[in-house]
Formats: C-alpha cells, structure tokens, sequence
C-alpha cells in the first residue's frame, strides 16, 4: 500500500486537533474580547482566560496563580532564566559572578544559547555532561552547586533522543542547596506522567501537543523579573494581551493529552520498539538515547556512511515525514550538540534518523517505514564517499558530504 504522507515528526509540531478547533473558534470572532475589559465581552474572554489556567492547574495539580501564559515554550525558558538571573541581580546579591546557573549538556536551544547570552551579562553556567545514553551524570550535577547557585535547569525529557532525566532526583538536590529547580518539560508534558515534586518551575509548549502554534506555559512558584512590562497582565509577570482563542485551545489540548495519556503511551510505545527493533536490522546502524527511560513516541537511529539530511530528503521522496540531528540544513558543520553530548563521533552524528511518533500513526504506518528505509539507506551507501569500498584506491580527500 502506498501512503501519501506520514507525518512522524511529532516532536517538532503537531497538528492542530478537531476538537481543538472547535473550542477556539468563539475567541476569534463573537468572543473577541479584551481579557481586561470591564464589559461583558471583554469578562467573557476574562472567565474564558480563568478557566483555562484551572484547567491546567488541576492537571499540573499546581496552584493557579503561578501559571503565566506566554506566547512559547522559547518564551518561557528565556523568562525564567532570564527572570531569575534579573531577579537576583536586582537583589544585588553579587559575588564573583552575579550568579550561577546549572544546566545539561542537552537542553534545547532555547535554553542553550540564553545560558550563553547570560554568559556574556556575567553570570556564570556549568552545562552538567551526560552518559552515553543521554541521562545526566547526577553526581557531577550535585557538586556543581555553589553559594552563588541562582538556578538549577534540566529538562524532563530530550527532543532529539527521547531520553528522560531522573527529575525527582535532580529537583530533590537542587531543594536540599535551597535552589530553586526548572525544568523544561515540553516534549514530557501529556506523554508521560510528570513528578513535580520539589519542582518551582516549568515549561511547556502548545504546539507539542496538538494545541496551536504561539501559545506556552510558565508555571513558577518562585520569583522572577519579567521580561515583557506594560500592562498587568499575566499577575503583572508577563504583559500584553493575552491570546485567548489560542489559550482557550492549549487548555482543552491538555486536557485531551492527558485523559488519553495511558493508552497512547503504551500503543506509541509498542509501535516506537517495532521500529527501533525494524530499523536496527539494518547493517551498521545503532540506538541514539536509553533504551527504556525514553519517550514512547521517539526513535532515534544513527546509520554509519550516510548523511542525516541527504536520507530525510529520501524519505520525504516516499511520503514519511522525518528530521535528523546532521546539522547540514543549517549550514553548521557541527553536528547535534545532543548526540555529541553522548559521545557520537561527527561521522555518527551526521548520519542519524528521528522518528518521533503521533496519535494518528499506526502499525501500517511502522510497516511502511520499515519497508522502505532499508533500501533508502542501501542507495545512499552506494553513493556514499565515506563507505569503505572493497578495493583501496589511493586515498582522496573526503570532502564533507554536507555541501557536496
Ligand atoms: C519545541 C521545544 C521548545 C520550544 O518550544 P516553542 O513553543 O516551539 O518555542 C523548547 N524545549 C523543547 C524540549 C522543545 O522540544
């Protein structure tokens, strides 16, 4: 059978549910209102706005009044790094830095390159390694803490590997060193079950979860300067008008994810081991991430003698919609900061395939991937520079396949 489209790419969006749609299509016209209008309309949007951030609560089981809304999970992991940073150097707490802050090795861009923005405001960062199947070091992770910690931030689970971190270990540390812990949970949150014990803050993301795109979530029982000032919006944290229509949507998303939590993490996770197990039959390819403390919807495969993007182009020849961490599409010669972080070699790394999985995928889905991947990998071996031919010519310089 052929497919048009298989979309497994589920960790880099999702689409927009019918049911989602549905709940947020009042907002956008007879609904209109300003949340801070005194009218009718405008308390409409205000209950509409209220009501959402409940709904979360009672799913997060958190106290409403610490959840802000913003505009994305980038957002959210900017305003409480930033935020805290701010806050405490507002306090004039200085020392040798103004502050410290610990993170992973693997976090998401986001948290990446504001750690390092930070950097150069003159706070200070330890970035905490990893084992070979992306769990961090938890001893290193606890020396790492200073009398100048502001800020403990590890996310709960990794967008490229799938890996989860033992967070309630971590956040148990960081609460014993009196440091409030964040942790980034947008590919966790309406997965898997989310412990937040000892947890002050965290960061989800809309779109993850068939939600809209432009809408995340702070949750934060600690202090913060805000990033955006004007109105008082948001309990004065976070100002601007706030998306309703888009909030709306995000509440009734969670809502969905978590009541079919259960049964989508088992069938995802069955359909996920299919496809490990079928893609590992391939010669000279390996498992990126744990083997068992990993989202269920992620499969990450290095291939050797290929290129990442050269094989998601493939693929997209055959309808299946997938991603990789070879950095070529930007133009980096550095492969994946994560599978480095993990210890692939630049060769590995550049060669490496993500499936991540949705609620619409199925067994013929596993199938069809199963059945068409080899062959895919078999064609760009042939053609591949860097695969050991039988017969050794004189050596050449092997230009990078990247840009060839
Ligand atoms: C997607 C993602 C983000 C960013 O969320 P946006 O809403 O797209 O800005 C942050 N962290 C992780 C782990 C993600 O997967």
């Amino acid at each position: 059978m052929k497919f048009k489209k298989i979309y497994m790419d589920h960790a880099a969006t999702t689409p927009l549910r019918k049911e989602v749609k549905k709940a947020m299509e009042p907002y956008f016209s007879k609904k209109f209102g300003n949340a801070s209008s005194l009218h009718t309309r405008g308390q409409e949007a205000k209950d509409a706005l209220e009501e959402s951030r409940e709904k979360v609560a009672r799913l997060l089981e958190v106290d409403p009044e610490n959840l802000y809304f913003t505009s994305s999970g980038t957002e959210s992991n900017n305003t409480i790094l930033k935020g805290t940073a701010f806050k405490n150097a507002e306090k004039g707490l200085l020392s040798k830095s103004k502050g410290h802050i610990i993170t992973s090795k693997i976090e998401h861009p986001c948290i990446m390159e504001t750690c390092e923005w930070l950097k150069t405001q003159g706070f200070d960062v330890t970035y905490v390694p990893v084992d070979e199947d992306g769990v961090i070091k938890v001893d290193e992770y606890k020396k790492a803490f200073r009398r100048d910690t502001i800020l403990a931030s590890v996310m709960y689970a990794n967008n490229e590997i799938g890996t989860i971190q033992p967070i309630k270990e971590l956040a148990k540390i960081a609460s014993e060193k009196n440091v409030p812990f964040h942790t980034d949970a947008v590919q966790a949150y309406g997965k898997i079950p989310l412990n937040l014990d000892n947890v002050n803050a965290l960061t989800v993301s809309s779109h993850k979860l068939y939600g809209p795109k432009g809408v995340g979530l702070l949750y934060s029982d600690t202090e913060f300067t805000p990033l955006l000032h004007g109105g008082g919006h948001e309990n004065g944290k976070r100002a601007g008008t706030e998306n309703v229509a888009g909030i709306v949507g995000f509440a009734k998303a969670s809502e969905l994810a978590f009541k079919e939590m259960e049964r989508e993490k088992k069938r995802q996770a069955k359909l996920r081991d299919e496809l490990i197990d079928g893609l590992l039959e391939i010669d000279n390819s390996m498992l990126n991430g744990h083997e068992t403390k990993r989202l269920p919807n992620n499969v990450n495969v290095s291939f050797e003698y290929i290129e990442g993007e050269s094989l998601v182009l493939k693929l997209d020849d055959e309808g299946i919609e997938a991603s990789t961490g070879s950095a070529c599409s930007s133009h980096k010669l550095k492969p994946s900061h994560v599978l480095q972080a993990i210890g692939l070699s630049a060769e590995e790394a550049h060669g490496s395939l993500r499936l991540t999985l949705g609620k619409e995928n199925n067994e013929e889905h596993v199938d069809y991937v199963l059945e068409n991947t080899p062959e895919v990998v078999e064609e760009l071996r042939e053609m591949s520079p860097t695969k050991p031919k039988k017969e050794k010519k004189e050596k050449k310089e092997i230009s990078d396949p990247c840009f060839d």
